[in-house]
């Protein structure tokens, strides 16, 4: 299985990174955890047909991680039409925002007859799925305050991916980390005392209770970029694949 990282930016697209999107190509099936505004063109340009997608799952509803989902629609619409449903898995208000976005963005979008083929699944925390036969986990982090943003913890093809979207430090990541093949875990500020998202310094308090077999950090900021060098962990970059 692999993971090929379309984009491993922030919203601010520090670094000149694309925006939050990661594709896992596993033997049968082809989906991404997020698909910011970026993805499409990321997708394609690491060689993949966008009909080839299967399921895309997303964190939580911040337009870097979901504002590329009316990009697809209209390449399925016009450009590479799609017969079979794409299948968008994502926290509660997932369908009223992906509809009420593409409208916004391409046209009414309000009825089935708008869109293309799509299926959509709502993904309650701490509740097992299985999505055209991937399985998810996913379970709530503390990132917004009244809307639900989700970690999601993958189960493909015998291997585990753990992913904490959008969230500041919580040891519960500690407990779906264990053993898991990676742990794709944000961090998008150093030592900046932001209540919303991992810092750095924050995250290597914990490195060492941390039991999964790969750690990959992502979402960086400038501040964070900055800092790269000093880092010894493996840091997110567009473009990499990483076998898992
Ligand atoms: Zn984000
Ligand atoms: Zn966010």
């Amino acid at each position: 299985m692999k993971l090929h990282i379309l984009g491993c930016g922030d919203a601010f697209g520090s670094g000149g990174r694309n925006q939050s999107g990661y594709l896992v190509e596993a033997p049968d099936r082809l989906f991404l955890l997020d698909c910011g505004p970026t993805t499409l063109l990321a997708m394609k340009r690491a060689g993949f047909d966008p009909q080839q997608l299967d399921v895309i799952f997303l964190s939580h509803l911040h337009g870097d991680h979901f504002g590329g989902i009316p990009f697809f629609f209209i390449e399925y619409l016009y450009q590479n039409p799609r017969h079979r449903p794409l299948h968008i898995a994502g926290p509660l208000g997932t369908e009223k925002k992906v509809c009420e976005l593409f409208s916004l963005m391409y046209g009414s979008g309000s009825g089935a007859r708008d869109i293309p083929p799509v299926r959509f699944h709502l993904l309650q925390p701490d509740t097992s799925y299985v999505v055209e036969g991937i399985n998810v986990f996913p379970f709530r982090v503390p990132h917004q305050v009244q809307e639900i943003s989700l970690a999601l913890k993958i189960s493909c093809n015998g291997k585990q991916i753990l992913f904490s979207g959008d969230s500041a430090w919580t040891d519960v990541f500690l407990e779906h980390a264990a053993k898991v093949d990676l742990f794709l875990c944000e961090c998008s500020f150093y030592d900046k005392g932001v209540g919303n998202h991992v810092s750095y310094l924050n995250l290597q308090e914990n490195r060492s209770r941390l039991r999964c077999k790969k750690l990959i950090l992502t979402h960086l900021g400038d501040e964070m970029l900055a800092h790269r060098k000093e880092i010894p962990e493996s840091v997110a970059e567009d473009g990499m694949v990483v076998e898992i």
